[in-house]
């Protein structure tokens, strides 16, 4: 059998894993997907979709469902330093408003609709062990309340995140347990709540820079802010680990960020998280096992492009796997080619994040020159609308 014709076992049912879904499904191949939770469920995210996402949701089949699940346009973000200059990124460089949607709304809408395509989907299944035979990977031991089972399948696709769980058990059947060490002392811990009475204009995103870290805001549906933030573990650390420390002692020494959200009211638990860092991981792991979306590489946050980033290199994947030729080889070129520029400046900008003095040098430059900010938030996104 050519394995491209065989069945194809996505685990992880965010937008990277779903959307593939859809497109390997709308091409004919069957597909099974393994999601850890059960949706609608809330996601630690900054819960800003990039515009550029509008073009694949239409390719998707969800641009309808996701322009009318109540979700606010956003027509302007304006980041705000801890001292310098406000910048201010119209709508309009990126040719149309991004849209502020509860990542719970936009995950259930993209896995419904791999359903109706047809796509096996799994909910509440966990991967839990991988069997490989001659270094290539063969079956998965998926854990559910009813027990654990086991699924075969010609090709792998890690969509499950950053923790690269599929990975993870695909090197423990190698006697290799993890890729890199990890570096606790460097690491990020991000947070997320929706809140009731923020102060922010309408249709306005803001990202306020703060000691050790910084956070968004933006409207979603329903009316509430959502607030997501990260900041260096050790910065955490030092405040005591609590919250509402890190809120009044790091978030709040920015007078933007008090102004807007020192009288709002979290309307649901706080979630948090903790991770290594940012950029490139593996592609490939022998000729089965591929990754696509923060599983391939994770791109800093304070660009609103990550989930953009997700759904675009499972388009790069699903045209890979589709090739004629080597796909490893394929989706390592295609990859490389619409994503390599964009890492690269993303990781110039991210010492600029997180360094007080880098942040008011920068926003000084760009708060006298607008086109120059917009020029160089748009290298951060696809060069042009052909990028699905
Ligand atoms: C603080 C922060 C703020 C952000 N803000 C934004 C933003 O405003 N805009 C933006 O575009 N991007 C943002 N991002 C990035 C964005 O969240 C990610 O790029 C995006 O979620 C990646 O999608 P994904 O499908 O690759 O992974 P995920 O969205 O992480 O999905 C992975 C899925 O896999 C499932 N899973 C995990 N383990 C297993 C397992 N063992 N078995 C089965 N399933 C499993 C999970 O339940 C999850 O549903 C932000 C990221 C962070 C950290």
């Amino acid at each position: 059998m050519n394995k491209r014709e065989g069945k194809v076992l996505i685990a992880g049912g965010g937008p990277a894993g779903a959307s593939l879904a859809i497109r390997l499904a709308a091409a004919g191949r069957d597909v099974v997907l393994i999601e850890r939770d059960r949706f609608p469920r809330h996601k630690l995210c900054g819960e800003f979709i990039s515009p550029e996402c509008f073009g694949h949701f239409a390719d998707l089949g969800v641009l309808e469902p996701m322009l009318s699940a109540g979700g606010e346009r956003i027509t302007e973000t304006l980041f705000f330093p801890l001292s310098g200059r406000t910048v201010r990124i119209p709508g309009r460089a990126f040719g149309e408003p991004a849209l502020g949607l509860s990542r719970s709304a936009m995950d259930a809408i993209l896995l419904d609709r791999a359903r109706a395509v047809g796509v096996e989907v799994i909910e509440g299944a966990a991967i839990a062990s991988a069997t490989a035979e001659q270094g290539e990977l063969r079956a998965v031991d998926v854990r559910t309340t009813d027990g654990t089972r086991e699924i075969a399948a010609d090709i792998f696709i890690d969509a499950t995140g950053r923790g690269k769980a599929l990975v993870k058990a695909f090197q423990r059947t190698q006697g290799n347990a993890s890729e890199r060490p990890a570096r606790r002392s460097n690491g990020f811990v991000a947070f997320k709540a929706h809140l009731r009475e923020a102060e922010l204009a309408a249709g306005r995103c803001e990202i306020h820079f703060f000691p050790g870290g910084y956070g968004g805001i933006n409207r979603v549906e329903g009316g509430a802010v959502n607030h997501c933030f990260l900041v260096r573990s050790e910065a955490v650390k030092s405040v005591g680990g609590r919250v509402e420390d890190v809120l009044e002692k790091l978030v709040y020494a920015n007078a933007s960020a008090r102004n807007a959200l020192i009288s709002s009211k979290a309307e649901m638990d706080w979630m948090a998280v903790s991770f290594e860092g940012f950029g490139r991981s593996e592609l490939s792991y022998g000729e089965r096992l591929f990754t696509v979306g923060d599983a391939a590489s994770f791109i800093d946050p304070f660009t609103g492009s990550g989930m953009l980033m997700a759904i675009e290199s499972s388009a790069v994947l699903a045209e890979s796997l589709a090739a004629a030729g080597n796909a490893r080889q394929v989706y390592a070129e295609l990859y490389a080619k619409r994503f390599r520029r964009r890492l690269f400046i993303c990781s110039l900008l991210r010492n600029a994040a997180f360094r007080t003095r880098a942040a008011t040098f920068v926003s000084v430059a760009l708060g006298g020159l607008p086109f120059a900010a917009e020029a160089l938030a748009r290298l951060t996104r696809p060069q042009t609308s052909a990028a699905r």
